[in-house]
């Protein structure tokens, strides 16, 4: 072929020497390189975060997506605002105003997702080297745009009320002793993904505090917090320190993840600069899209919606549960998500997740191995059991084959 030694199918990549530095912090998911094998129709996935979206109204969403194009057909197809349509930035307002927020639509920032206000904020607070805090263990994603931007991940330890203040804080000492700059505490307060743990409502107040007291940025990354069983919600960060939060939403659980709708709603001077960094991204959101979501919102009933999805998850959350306590082996332990999409499972000393993985394959059930959701080797003890995509019937059955593969390991 020309290349080199080898051509690209030989494993030798000819472009090699021309990458930026920061593509050697980019690696593939494990989970991602899960889907594959995942999604084989025998295989019972607890792996994936897929939102279950058999509850949706399609012909509604269908019909309205129609009269957008036949009514407003010109506008939905041209380029827009690069903050978002404003009518949306208004309604996202009044989203958040269920978890206390109180933005203004002139401070939401409209994007593709909340991965993508991801990658925004560590592009444009991460230089190489910068520490950044998160949740032991943490959102894949997140990981990945801080690993992007050559940021490191300092992990604090959770306990069942979530992020630990006094971690936190020794976290913040020792990272100042070393001399290292800490940019931002990343965390999902919320239903946490990979731990289902929510954070404590009397912890919240004293974590803000303690990143005020060391100068560090907080980034609440937020989009289960709508999906709380109980129909509970609790005050986001962002309600009680509005300058020094930037909040991450998103429709993807609530509504629909196709549509790649999420949203920044970040102090007016950061605000600013995201809107430059996303102009430069993507020169705006998609406009039909956003114009989807806004009629959704104004004319659906989307809380009754979100009240049938979370009556669905609840439903798979109380089957999972069960099958645990009824299948898995002694020794093993998990956390009991009271909103959200995963469980937390801890295994018995000798067992290793990741080694264990294609044996479950093999038994046609998939998980997240633990340690995917750490950057410091951590988590071979654990796995995320996913309840939201398959139905109770898949889910017991699920389990029944990871008991069985668990069983089998030798160190048991
Ligand atoms: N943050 C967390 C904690 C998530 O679990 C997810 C989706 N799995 C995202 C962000 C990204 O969501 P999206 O880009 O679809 O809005």
């Amino acid at each position: 072929m020309g290349h080199g030694p080898q051509d690209v199918h030989g494993g030798v990549d000819p472009h090699l020497g021309r990458y930026a530095a920061r593509t050697a912090g980019m690696t593939a998911s494990e989970i991602r390189a899960l889907f594959a094998v995942a999604s084989r129709p025998e295989v019972v996935s607890l792996a994936g975060g897929m939102p279950n979206l058999a509850a949706l109204p399609l012909r509604d969403i269908a019909a309205q997506t129609a009269r957008i194009i036949a009514e407003d057909g010109l506008a939905a197809l041209q380029y827009a605002s690069a903050q978002g349509l404003p009518e949306l930035r208004e309604q996202i307002c009044e989203v958040m105003a269920l978890e206390g927020v109180r933005g203004h639509p002139d401070d939401v920032v409209v994007t593709v997702g909340s991965q993508m206000g991801l990658d925004l904020v560590a592009r444009l607070f991460c230089d190489p080297g910068d520490v950044v805090l998160a949740e032991g263990p943490s959102y894949v994603g997140a990981l990945g745009s801080f690993a992007t931007y050559q940021a490191q991940v300092v992990h604090v330890a959770m306990d069942e009320h979530g992020l630990v203040p006094d971690r936190l804080r020794a976290a913040l000492r020792q990272a100042r002793n070393a001399g290292r700059r800490v940019k931002m505490l990343y965390t999902i307060p919320n239903f946490h993904n990979p731990s289902g743990v929510t954070l404590a409502v009397g912890r919240r107040a004293e974590i803000l505090e303690i990143c005020r007291a060391y100068g560090v940025l907080v980034v609440e990354d937020n989009p289960y917090g709508l999906l709380g069983f109980d129909g509970r919600t609790y005050p986001a960060l962002h309600s009680l320190d509005p300058e020094n939060v930037v909040y991450l939403g998103s429709f993807s659980k609530t509504f629909a993840p196709g549509l790649r709708v999420g949203w920044v709603l970040a102090p007016r001077a950061v605000r600013e600069k995201l809107v430059l960094a996303a102009e430069s991204a993507t020169l705006c959101p998609p406009t039909l899209n956003q114009m989807v979501v806004s009629r959704h919102l104004a004319t659906q009933d989307w809380r009754g919606q979100i009240d049938a999805f979370r009556e669905t998850y609840r439903e798979r959350r109380d089957a999972m549960l069960r099958a645990l306590e009824d299948h898995l082996p002694p020794g093993c332990t998990w956390t009991e998500p009271d909103g959200g999409f995963y469980v937390w499972v801890r295994v018995p000393e000798g067992v290793d997740t990741r080694a264990m993985l294609p044996r479950a394959v093999d038994a046609r059930v998939a998980y997240a191995s633990g340690t995917g959701f750490y950057t410091n080797g951590l988590g071979g003890r654990r796995m995320r059991l996913s309840y939201c995509y398959p139905p109770p019937g898949r889910i017991r059955e699920g389990v029944r084959r990871l008991a069985a593969v668990l069983e089998a390991e030798p160190a048991l």
